[in-house]
């Protein structure tokens, strides 16, 4: 039996076909692309279905202003890929009148839409020929031919063998269940080769040798502060980043002092936050200062702690706040 035959009769009786995205709306699967770039389908599916809620189609995201789409993208991390939905929209609204090209290359054209993305919006949304590579069909490529992942082996024999053994129709069913096998199956530890389609010709468990990814040896800048969170009336001051850098537009707490006062500092024990290339180092303390302080500093609000969420703030902001007020609830702060 050919091997795209395989793929999708297993797709469509162990696949996942029950994802919210799952349709054939390119804006649906167009987001959840991206949302699912360096991310994992469990943690995606809530954010996704909040997306959704705020900007339901291309012509929303595209009027929303910039601030509004990076609330909505709060906690996913990698903000590039929120601005870059924000001005593909734009793009999709004004100069394709709302309705998604079809095609490789005016996809690619578009910012934030790389050769995996185009295969995926045109084979999950269109039915069309379109290559997936992302790095679950990357590990399940790699292993049926034994050849090493990486980009040589990639321009050599994966693109190649994908390209060649993508079927003549059904191209929805084959791209899922590509991504499906990788990642139910083809794991990276311990594949469950006993439950593989493609077992019978895998090079790989023929010879019993499953070549590993290298592992990327990124040296991670590291880098420590302070957050100093202010606390008066059940509120906590908050000051909004850049719009360039880390957490773009977010609302985070002070990095340096902005009161002089004798209260007492309770600190809270430093916690590391990582990013792909970056790990903080955050040492929070909190401050309560008397009611009628202020500072002039324009950049920076009051807030309840509860509707922090709301406004858009990173994961470790609103990690703290919980533990805030978790601890304000115990009567321990
Ligand atoms: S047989 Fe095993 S190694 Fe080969 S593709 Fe299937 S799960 Fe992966």
């Amino acid at each position: 039996m050919k091997f795209s035959v395989r793929i999708i009769e297993w797709q469509n009786l162990h696949g996942r076909n029950n994802l919210p995205w799952q349709t054939n709306d390119p804006y649906k699967v167009w987001v959840s692309e991206i949302m699912l770039q360096q991310t994992q389908v469990s943690t995606v599916i809530p954010f996704y279905e909040n997306f959704m809620k705020s900007f339901p189609n291309v012509l929303t995201l595209s009027k929303a202003n910039l601030d509004e789409v990076l609330k909505n993208w709060a906690g996913l991390g990698f903000y590039r890929r929120a601005r870059n939905l924000h001005q593909t929209a734009k793009i999709i609204t004004d100069k394709y009148h709302q309705v998604f090209p079809d095609n490789y290359e005016d996809l690619v054209a578009l910012p934030g839409i790389g050769e995996s993305t185009a295969g995926a919006i045109l084979a999950l949304a269109f039915n069309k020929k379109g290559t997936i590579l992302d790095g679950n069909v990357k590990r399940v490529v790699s292993r049926y031919l034994n050849v090493e992942n990486n980009p040589r082996e990639l321009k050599q024999s994966i693109k190649p063998f994908l390209y060649q053994n993508s079927p003549k129709a059904n191209y929805r069913s084959f791209g899922q269940g590509m991504m499906d096998l990788g990642s139910l199956i083809c794991v990276k530890e311990k594949p469950k080769c006993d439950l593989c389609p493609i077992q019978k010709t895998c090079l790989s468990f023929k010879k019993q040798d499953f070549i590993k990814t290298k592992k990327n040896t990124i040296t991670k800048t590291q880098e420590s502060f302070h957050w100093f969170i202010y606390q008066k009336n059940n509120k906590v001051m908050l000051c909004k980043n850049p719009d360039e850098g880390i957490w773009p537009n977010l609302w985070v707490f002070p990095k340096r002092e902005l009161f002089q006062t004798k209260q007492d500092i309770n600190e809270l024990p430093s916690f590391k936050h990582s990013l792909s290339h970056k790990d903080f180092h955050i040492s929070p303390r909190i401050i309560n200062i008397p009611d009628d302080m202020e500072t002039d500093d324009e950049k920076t609000i009051w807030i309840e702690k509860n509707k922090i969420a709301k406004l858009g703030a990173p994961k470790p902001v609103l990690d703290i706040v919980k533990k805030i007020l978790n601890q304000n609830d115990k009567g321990l702060l």
